[in-house]
């Protein structure tokens, strides 16, 4: 059980843990926690009668620099918003390894989870937008307490976010600072410096570092 402000238990060694102030760590979900590039190649290659193997993993931002059969921004966003109120596009993506267990381990060593989403991109789909996303959450078996979905993830407020977007890291990094955005590794990210993890542990490892809390991940065999 956890007291906000106060004193956190963690289940896993017992030990009590004491924040003198919730950490708040807010979360991305595509490209973070869930796999929206495969989900999304798998509907493209469907829809297109092309292999997934002629799909490139992407390296840009844009699937359309990416080299995806995808002409423009448009009809990214027409293609989007039919994966997702047709396909169920966000029920059905699977989870970035580790994230589970790191959400998990860190919910229990008092850290509050806050998942920052702008999912609600298209109009005309955000009921499945949202029910499928939760669906995802608890079919994962995905921590949190608050869900977000918010264009501007500036306007929330966290300790420290992840997220996988470069125009969203540079936004958070001008209005708060460098060290308020840890960037999660993707091919279409490379480019840009400053705090980045490549895995979910070094999400764990920068929290540990930030906290003090010594955090044990549990990995399901
Ligand atoms: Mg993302």
């Amino acid at each position: 059980m956890c007291f906000y402000h106060k004193i956190c238990h963690n289940i896993y060694d017992k030990q009590e843990i004491k924040l003198s102030k919730e950490f708040v760590l807010g979360v991305d979900l595509d490209g973070v926690v869930a796999d929206y590039e495969a989900g999304f190649r798998d509907f493209i290659a469907k829809k297109k009668n092309v292999s997934i193997d002629s799909i490139p993993t992407a390296s840009h931002w844009s699937f359309t620099e990416s080299g995806w059969p995808i002409k423009d921004e448009a009809e990214f966003l027409n293609l989007h918003r039919e994966a997702v109120t047709k396909e169920h596009l966000f029920a059905n993506l699977q989870p970035i390894p580790g994230a589970s267990e790191a959400l998990w381990a860190l919910s229990d060593a008092g850290i509050r989870i806050r998942i920052v989403t702008h999912r609600l991109v298209v109009n005309f789909s955000h009921a499945s937008a949202i029910t499928d996303t939760v669906s995802f959450l608890d079919r994962h078996n995905i921590p949190y307490r608050d869900l977000c979905f918010v264009k501007d993830k500036a306007e929330v407020g966290t300790d420290l976010i992840v997220d996988d977007a470069p125009h969203n890291i540079k936004n958070l990094r001008k209005a708060r600072g460098d060290e308020s955005a840890m960037i999660f590794h993707q091919l279409y990210n490379k480019g840009l410096d400053g705090l980045r993890a490549y895995s979910w542990n070094d999400v764990v490892a920068e929290v540990v570092k930030r906290t003090g809390i010594d955090i044990d991940i549990q990995y399901r065999s």
